[in-house]
């Protein structure tokens, strides 16, 4: 369980205080996102051919430069845990968008099954430690949305030197974690 969700928990009287009363001008936006109980609604959810199509123009768009070679690695890395996630968690759609209807907070989301929603990362640990908000935002639409008995799933690049640690926080954060090589 990680800081973030103790401290959710720790707050859900003031959490309930201001529930149905969640803010929507732009000053307050802040303050809804964070203290909002989200009502999530699917704005966009593209069927699992179109991104994987759209990952592979980005790839061929990257063409051979050096510096761009993470990127690419990341596209790559998508479609290869869409192939891999089509039979296992019955793939309905991939690279589909979340919103809450109430504070307006969006989340994006890599691939979502029939019963289970997941997540596909190359990139490294440094740049995911601040997405601790990210990964609650997931759990949560997973247990609202889908079926809560079941965690959200990442996929996490074994080639990536920092794996281990991404797993961890996966791990932490209620995740079922796989890493791939
Ligand atoms: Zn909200």
């Amino acid at each position: 369980m990680d800081e973030e969700f103790k401290k959710e928990m720790g707050n859900k009287s003031s959490l309930e205080k201001i529930h149905g009363a969640c803010p929507s001008s732009e000053d307050n936006a802040d303050l809804a996102q964070k203290d909002c109980d989200h009502d999530w609604e699917a704005i966009s959810q593209p069927p699992v051919a179109e991104a994987t199509e759209a990952n592979k123009e980005l790839i061929d768009k990257l063409g051979n430069k050096a510096s761009r070679s993470g990127q690419k690695r990341g596209y790559a890395f998508e479609n290869r845990a869409i192939e891999d996630n089509l039979p296992k968690m019955n793939l309905v759609s991939a690279g589909a968008e979340y919103k809450c209807k109430k504070c307006g907070q969006d989340q994006e989301v890599d691939v979502v099954g029939d019963r289970q929603i997941g997540e596909a990362k190359s990139t490294n640990a440094k740049q995911y430690r601040k997405k601790g908000k990210q990964r609650k935002r997931l759990r949560d639409i997973q247990s609202k949305l889908f079926d809560p008995s079941l965690p959200p799933r990442a996929k996490i690049d074994g080639q990536n030197e920092d794996h281990q640690k991404l797993k961890e926080m996966y791990e932490k954060s209620g995740f079922e974690v796989e890493v791939v090589n």
